[in-house]
């Protein structure tokens, strides 16, 4: 039977993977496996080709008949990359992706198979939605879903299927996906930015939303992984002592990658390359085994789709390396935590960035108002920012001292403090002929003072130079929520900003003027968000809590920003959610959030059961064997001298089972209780109730495993899990 030991030895014993073409390719192969503008040049006809990028540019809807040129394009184009399969992939609430796939074979019954793919098939699919999350929206015996192609993602071949991403709709029309209110809040953003722009001068300039997403993970060898079912079933380790020697000499961040986990990277870079993901950037982490891996920045919606691409072909990559990667936010208790920094930022296509200051007055006054316009989105919609970040796995990152806190706020460094707090009491006058823009009522922003700004890695939403960095958001999370939060916030923001200028300037008010007062109003409105100093700090919950942030750490409690009526209006005003689609989305987080909890208790009770109790007890014999021996061989005085201790250690394994024991039985109960309640009353049970309970069983079990014998303890230790590579 494979042990523990044998699996150790096995994680020792590893084959070389093959080893993938040289990086310095690159070019022959990135992105051929993207039915990209080259692809489609040798596809499509110029006509159908104008008519898709028109539609990709500016998300002008297809016809028909160009449904039908690409469909058929597109199919010659994957049986030629020796495709045989093709599947809708979309981005359901359950986080991850789903595909169903079809074989493009239409077998007959004459014995003769046609491939086939109409332009149906490329626009529209109706995958059995029963078994996808809808928070209600849709009852299961009327389980029409539908996912329909999205033509601004280009379609992309894994293993032998041609993947067509697509948003995911209800027979009703709502969103039953993350993809879906994304795109709606990127457009919207980038239409109120568009608005706000043309008091520059710059009204016809195409904005862009971006997003570089920076991906942390920890490798763990399969062989360890597979003898332990908390790794398998609830992604973390439900128990552990912590290793002696962890992440406290600093030694692996930044340090040189392992052999064996750079074989992995090469791998999953080649096969991010073949699929024109811009992989730029890989290195160690913090705590042992935790990497992190980063792409250059793209437009948001695409951006989204390759970090979940990059998600699954890193889950396969890992198995050929005998590796699994956890994309869990705390896999192990007492190192850090992964997150997936999302660095967001507004541009023009001719790349002017809105957070970065200019040259002049004018790009200066430009750069205020859009940073000011994003902090007050920030400062008023705080609350929901965090709702956008939480989860049950995420939770036991946030606030636990080396990940940003449960409260929201932002960094802005010294250099913009200053600037912005000079320009509160500058007078207003703006000279906007002068070019050079020095002295005249705005002030300057050192362009390489601001590129350097002070590093504050505490904070979970850092302005980084030319864009904000938010740190809060969890490895393994969908970016899509947090970043339709954070778009539809300042899209919001950017509205209201511009009709208190409008309104100023129909009573009189000359344009610039008007624009630097509402900015001056949106930053002094969102002093309470700006917040450079530490926020692992005790005194700055306390002082957040005096500024009137949102502090509430409670998962299911903190998701009812979601629901709250500033957000509906705010949702619904931008065009992003309904009410109905944002409450049936809330109904869906709290019964995953539920569920979560309940497979990681039932997990728990049974390694407790069957792992560690058993254990526990034949350790315990020894103990009473050797007790029992020594009173039989040794005098009363030696006795005495040598096995109280024993019988002491004997007596205090006696009280972990029983602690153990019970804390199990409660928890099973707990489960069975609270299977009989629902949505937002189940997730509270489970957090308020549950979670407490699991706590201290881990704290016996933990006590445990450091007292019974190393050969007996049936599951990789920390120390093996992350220091064996
Ligand atoms: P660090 O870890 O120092 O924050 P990284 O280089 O790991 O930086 O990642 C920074 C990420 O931010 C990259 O994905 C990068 O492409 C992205 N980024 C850089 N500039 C912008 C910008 N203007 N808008 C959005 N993302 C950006
Ligand atoms: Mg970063």
């Amino acid at each position: 039977m494979p042990g523990r030991f044998s699996a150790i030895e096995q994680a020792f014993d590893r084959e070389p993977v093959e080893a993938v073409p040289p990086a310095r390719d690159t070019s022959s192969y990135y992105g051929c496996n993207v039915f990209n503008r080259e692809a489609m040049r040798k596809y499509l006809s110029s006509e159908t080709r104008m008519i898709v990028y028109e539609s990709i540019e500016n998300g002008v809807t297809l016809d028909k008949w160009v449904g039908e040129h690409v469909a058929s394009g597109m199919k010659r184009w994957a049986m030629d990359m020796g495709a045989t399969h093709y599947t809708h992939w979309f981005q359901p609430l359950t986080g991850g992706t789903a595909e169903k796939h079809d074989s493009f074979a239409e077998p007959r019954v004459a014995g003769r198979s046609l491939e086939e793919f109409s332009g149906d098939k490329l626009c529209q699919q109706e995958p059995d939605a029963s078994s996808f999350p809808s928070g209600g929206l849709r009852n299961t015996f009327e389980a029409r879903g539908y996912t329909a192609w999205d033509p601004s993602s280009p379609a992309f071949i894994l293993g032998d299927c041609l993947c067509i991403p697509t948003v995911f709709i209800s027979y009703t029309g709502e969103a039953l996906d993350y993809k879906t209110p994304l795109m709606r809040s990127t457009s919207a953003v980038k239409r109120a930015a568009s608005d706000v722009l043309a008091y520059f001068g710059m009204g016809d300039a195409a904005v862009s939303c971006f997003l570089g997403w920076e991906q942390e993970y920890f490798l763990v060898d399969s062989s360890l992984y597979a003898l332990r079912p908390d790794l398998m079933l609830s992604d973390r380790t439900l128990i552990g002592h912590g290793s002696a020697r962890n992440q406290q000499l600093d030694d692996h961040y930044f340090g040189s990658i392992p052999p064996r986990v750079m074989e992995f990277m090469k791998e999953v870079e080649f096969e991010g390359y073949k699929l024109g993901i811009p992989l730029k950037t890989r290195h160690n982490e913090v705590a042992p085994n935790q990497f992190e891996i980063a792409p250059v920045y793209e437009e948001m919606d695409l951006a989204v789709d390759h970090n979940l691409l990059l998600m699954s072909i890193m889950r396969r990559v890992a198995d050929r390396h005998k590796f699994k990667v956890l994309f869990h936010e705390k896999p192990f208790k007492g190192i850090n935590g992964s997150g997936k920094h999302c660095n967001w930022s507004l541009g023009t296509a001719d790349g002017v960035s809105l957070l970065s200051p200019g040259r002049t007055d004018e790009e200066n006054l430009r750069f205020f108002a859009f940073m000011a316009n994003v902090l007050k989105a920030v400062h008023d919609n705080n609350g929901l920012l965090k709702a956008s970040i939480v989860s049950a796995s995420n939770a036991h990152r946030l606030g636990s001292s080396e990940a940003p806190p449960t409260i929201m706020s932002s960094f802005l460094g010294s250099q913009i403090t200053a600037a912005f707090e000079e320009l509160l009491g500058t007078d207003g006058v703006v000279k906007m002929e002068d070019k050079r823009g020095r002295g005249v009522g705005i002030p300057q922003v050192p362009e390489l003072l601001v590129d350097n700004t002070d590093r504050n890695r505490t904070s979970p939403f850092a302005f980084t130079g030319n864009r904000f960095e938010f740190r809060a958001v969890g490895s393994s999370a969908n970016c899509a929520s947090p970043m339709t939060a954070l778009n539809t916030a300042v899209a919001y923001q950017l509205r209201r900003f511009k009709e208190a200028v409008d309104g100023r300037v129909s009573a009189g008010e000359p344009v610039m003027k008007a624009v630097l007062d509402e900015t001056r109003e949106a930053y002094r409105a969102s002093r309470a968000v700006c917040f450079d100093g530490n926020g692992y700090s005790g005194e700055w919950e306390e002082e957040a809590g005096r500024r009137g942030l949102d502090t509430e750490g409670s998962v299911p409690a903190v998701l009812d920003h979601f629901t709250s009526p500033g957000t509906i209006k705010m949702y619904e005003d931008t065009g992003v959610l309904s009410e109905v689609e944002l409450r049936a989305r809330n109904e869906v987080a709290w019964a995953h959030y539920a569920m979560k909890v309940e497979i990681e208790s039932r997990v728990l009770s049974d390694l407790a059961y069957n792992h560690v109790i058993p254990v526990a007890i034949r350790f315990q014999n020894v103990l009473f064997d050797n007790v029992l021996k020594s009173r039989e061989l040794f005098t009363d005085e030696e006795f005495e001298k040598y096995s109280p201790q024993e019988l002491r250690q004997i007596k205090e394994i006696a009280d972990y089972i029983n602690f153990i024991r019970t804390a199990a039985d409660d928890m099973d109960r707990m489960c069975d209780e609270f299977s009989a309640l629902e949505g937002r009353e189940m997730a509270v049970a489970y957090h308020d109730r549950l979670i407490p309970r699991m706590d201290s069983m881990r704290g016996y079990v933990d006590a445990l495993e450091n007292i019974v014998d190393d050969q007996m303890w049936p599951l990789p230790k920390y120390r093996e899990l992350l220091f064996i590579r």
